[in-house]
């Protein structure tokens, strides 16, 4: 078997981005790395492979990049989920409190099933707001949702705890 690749070194560290006191990961350098994007899909697919995920959804824009390959290893259906007015046919939308003002997110209402068992997909775990939005939208069609994953995650920022007991396997760790 070939060595991990220390995937840490492939996230540059942006300071004071996009506002004075948030440190950006950016993963663009991991992108323009192909066997390190490589290592990410294939080491998601290994533990989700036996898991038989029958969806993988994701929020614009970051979260499409890691799950767009994700759903095609599984053999899964990829499933978008954007800002307000960007889905063409009808949605469902779910509105959710920022630490200052709201944001909200659309799922077109057809995309999922009862029957589903669902992974969400995102590249960055912060405070978790993101991604429990996603699970709702989710769960309004009574889906399963089975797991989070995630390239990176802000462990410091408790965002599991917004998971309500959810799966969160993640690649990147920062305590
Ligand atoms: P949250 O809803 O707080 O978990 O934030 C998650 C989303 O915000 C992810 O989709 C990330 O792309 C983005 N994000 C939050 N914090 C950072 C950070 N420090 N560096 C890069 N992206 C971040």
């Amino acid at each position: 078997m070939t060595e991990e690749l220390d995937l840490k070194k492939y996230i540059r560290e942006i300071p004071d981005f996009p506002k004075p006191g948030i440190l950006f990961r950016d993963i663009t350098p991991l992108l323009a790395e192909p066997k390190a994007f490589q290592e990410v899909t294939d080491r998601l697919t290994a533990y989700y492979r036996e898991k038989q995920i029958t969806a993988v959804l994701a929020a614009e824009a970051r979260g499409f990049i890691f799950a767009a390959p994700l759903a095609l290893a599984l053999g899964a259906r990829f499933i978008p989920i954007r800002k307000p007015g960007k889905l063409p046919f009808e949605t469902k939308a779910f509105h959710y409190e920022l630490e200052y003002g709201s944001d909200s997110l659309e799922m077109h209402t057809d995309s999922i099933h009862s029957d589903d068992r669902v992974l969400i997909v995102d590249d960055l775990l912060a405070t978790g707001g993101t991604i429990a939005a996603c699970i709702e939208l989710a769960k309004h069609s009574q889906a399963e949702v089975v797991s989070c994953a995630f390239l990176i995650e802000l462990a410091f920022l408790n965002g599991r705890e917004k998971m309500n007991g959810c799966d969160v396997y993640s690649l990147i760790h920062y305590d």
